[in-house]
C-alpha cells in the first residue's frame, strides 16, 4: 500500500475542526476537511461567541485563558465580518453572597495575571444603566470578548485552504478508523491521522465516548444600539452550567456590533431540537429579572443548538483509546468557540511531539476509562 494522500483528515468543519485544520496546515501537514453540511453549521452557528476566561477548574481556566490570548493575538488578522469586539465580561452579583463570590473570583484571576475590576452597585449602574436597580455589583473582566462564530470558522478554513488544505462539504463520514475515512457515497480517504471534530455527533463516529447533547436556546433581538455594552452574565450562571442533572437557565446577554442583543442561556439534556416554549419563557423571564426593558423588546429569531457535554466538563483532546489513527477534538460543551484555538494547538503539539504551552493531561481522552468498556 502506498503512502496515504493526507497526513490528517479532519471530520467536522465547525470552529474546532476549522481551528485544527488551520493549525495542522500551518505546521506543514497535508490536510483535508470533510463536513456533512456547511462550514460552521452545527453548534458553531448556534453558539453565542463569547470569548471568556472561566475558573470552574484549574484545567478549564488554563485552556480558556490560553485560548483567549490566542484570539487576542489573532485579532489583527480577523476580517471585519468576524465582528471581534473586546467588550469585556461583567459577572453580575445580585446580592452580598454573590459579592463574596466576586471577591473569590477576582483573587483567583489576579493570582493568574488576568485583569479584573470589582464594581460596586453605583459603578455597575454607570457601566450598564439598563440593569435593574438594587443589584449588589459585579466583576469586570475587560480582556474577554465576543465574535461571530460562523464567520470565524470560515476564516480559519480559508486560512487552512491557502496553505493547501482540501475541503469537502456535504460529505457525511459514516466510519473512521484504521487510517481511513469512509464517506456516505462510498469514497474512502486514506490518512495517517483522522481528527474526530464532529461536535455533538462525535460519538456516532467514535462509539463509546462520553459525549452527550446538551441543548441550549438563544434569542436575538431587533437593533437597540447601546442598550448593553458588555457581555453580562449572572454569577448564578456558574450554578446553571454546573448543574449536571437538571434543566437550568441563567441571565446571559451579549451586545452585537449591529446593535442587536443576543439573549441566553438555557441548558437541558435531550435530542429534540425544537424550541421548548416553557424553557424559552423561563430564560426570558430570567433576563427580564436583570434587565426589565428586555420584556418590551422585539425578538427577531429564536433557535436551539447542541453543546457536546462530557461528565467532567472538560473537552476530549488527544488520541482515542480504540484506534491509533483517530484523535479526538470534541466535548467542548459551552466553551468551544473560546477554546477552539487552544484545542488546535495542543492537539497539533501532541501529533508533532512538541511541548504544549499548558499541561495536556486533563484533556486526554484516556482520563475517561469507560470509553474502552463501551467500545
Ligand atoms: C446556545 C449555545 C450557546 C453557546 N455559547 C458559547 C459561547 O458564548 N462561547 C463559547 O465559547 N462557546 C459557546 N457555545 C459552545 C460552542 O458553540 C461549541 O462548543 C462549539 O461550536 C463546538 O464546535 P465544534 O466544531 O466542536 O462543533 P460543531 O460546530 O457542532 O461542528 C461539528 C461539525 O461536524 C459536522 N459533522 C457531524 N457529524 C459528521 C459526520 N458524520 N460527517 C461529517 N461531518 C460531520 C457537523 O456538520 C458540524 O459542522 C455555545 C453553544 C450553544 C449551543
Amino acid at each position: 500500500m502506498g503512502e496515504p494522500a493526507y497526513d490528517v483528515v479532519v471530520v467536522g468543519a465547525g470552529i474546532v475542526g476549522a481551528a485544527c485544520a488551520a493549525e495542522f496546515a500551518r505546521r506543514g501537514m497535508r490536510v483535508a476537511v470533510v463536513d456533512r453540511d456547511v462550514i460552521g453549521g452545527g453548534a458553531t452557528a448556534a453558539g453565542m461567541g463569547h470569548i471568556v476566561v472561566m475558573d470552574d477548574s484549574d484545567a478549564q481556566f488554563a485552556l480558556t485563558r490560553y485560548s483567549q490570548q490566542l484570539w487576542r493575538e489573532l485579532r489583527p488578522e480577523l476580517p471585519d465580518d468576524v465582528e471581534y469586539e473586546e467588550c469585556g465580561t461583567i459577572w453580575v452579583a445580585a446580592d452580598e453572597q454573590e459579592m463574596a463570590e466576586v471577591s473569590r473570583k477576582r483573587e483567583y484571576y489576579v493570582r493568574r495575571g488576568v485583569a479584573t475590576e470589582i464594581l460596586d452597585a453605583e459603578r455597575l449602574k454607570h457601566l450598564e444603566p439598563n440593569l435593574r436597580d438594587g443589584l449588589a455589583g459585579g466583576l469586570l473582566v475587560p480582556d474577554d470578548g465576543v465574535l461571530y462564530p460562523p464567520c470565524a470558522a470560515r476564516f480559519l478554513i480559508e486560512h487552512a485552504q491557502k496553505l493547501g488544505t482540501k475541503l469537502k462539504l456535504g460529505a457525511p463520514a459514516v466510519e473512521i478508523g484504521q487510517g481511513r475515512v469512509r464517506l456516505e457515497d462510498g469514497l474512502e480517504i486514506a490518512s495517517k491521522l483522522i481528527v474526530n471534530a464532529a461536535g455533538a455527533a462525535s460519538p456516532e463516529l467514535t462509539p463509546g465516548i462520553e459525549v452527550k447533547k446538551r441543548k441550549g436556546h438563544l434569542v436575538i433581538s431587533d437593533r437597540y444600539p447601546g442598550f448593553v455594552r458588555h457581555q453580562l452574565v449572572e454569577l448564578g450562571y456558574l450554578k446553571s452550567a454546573h448543574s449536571v442533572t437538571s434543566d437550568s437557565v441563567a441571565f446571559n446577554v451579549q451586545p452585537r456590533r449591529t446593535g442587536q442583543i443576543l439573549i441566553g442561556s438555557s441548558r437541558q439534556y435531550g435530542e429534540d431540537k425544537e424550541v421548548d416554549s416553557a424553557m424559552l419563557a423561563r430564560m426570558l423571564q430570567r433576563a427580564q429579572e436583570y434587565m426589565p426593558a428586555i420584556g418590551s423588546m422585539s425578538a427577531i429569531r429564536t433557535w436551539t443548538g447542541f453543546r457536546a457535554a462530557t461528565p467532567d466538563k472538560l473537552p476530549l483532546i488527544g488520541p482515542s483509546l480504540g484506534d491509533k489513527s483517530v484523535f479526538l477534538a470534541t466535548g467542548h460543551e459551552g466553551l468551544g468557540i473560546t477554546t477552539s484555538l487552544a484545542t488546535a494547538k495542543i492537539l497539533a503539539d501532541q501529533v508533532t511531539g512538541s511541548k504544549a504551552e499548558i499541561p495536556i493531561e486533563p484533556y486526554l481522552p484516556s482520563r475517561v476509562e469507560k470509553e474502552f468498556a463501551h467500545a
